[in-house]
């Protein structure tokens, strides 16, 4: 079966999408961490980070690279700090979470909750900020 990302990718449920090219899309997590908390995932559905092949593999940090300094651009932080996890989606993630501290990549804390409206304004603002 397919995983959700792969449903995003093929239109099959709706994402607050920020870019996307022929290998690459990045769009809003859903239960953000923080204003602008993207993930960005390769077309290719793979599980594990470490098993895509090279050279996709460093193209989706450099796509990764060019959505966060549309992310840097657009919301206040110190940094966008950048994780993996992969616990929950079996389908290959970047976290970007602009940060101030430490703190702000704790998985662990409430997430925060934004309107349709609201989503679709970051990521709207984001994309326009991505060269
Ligand atoms: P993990 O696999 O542990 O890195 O976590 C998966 C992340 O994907 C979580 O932060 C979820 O909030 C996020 N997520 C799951 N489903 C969706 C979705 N349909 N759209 C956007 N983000 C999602």
């Amino acid at each position: 079966m397919s995983s959700i990302f792969t449903r995003i990718i093929n239109g099959e449920i709706p994402a607050y999408k920020v870019a996307e090219d022929e290998n690459f899309l990045a769009f809003l997590d859903i239960n953000p961490l923080a204003k602008g908390h993207t993930l960005v995932i390769p077309k290719k559905e793979v599980d594990y980070i470490f098993d895509i092949e090279d050279p996709l593999y460093a193209g989706l940090f450099e796509f990764a690279k060019k959505v966060a300094k549309g992310i840097k651009a657009v919301v206040p932080c110190t940094k966008i700090g950048v994780t993996v996890i992969g616990l929950e989606v079996p389908h290959a993630h970047i976290h970007l979470i602009p940060i101030y501290s430490i703190y702000d990549m704790d998985f662990s804390r409430p997430k925060l909750k934004f309107s349709s409206d609201e989503f679709a304004g970051i990521a709207k603002e984001i994309s326009a900020n991505i060269i």
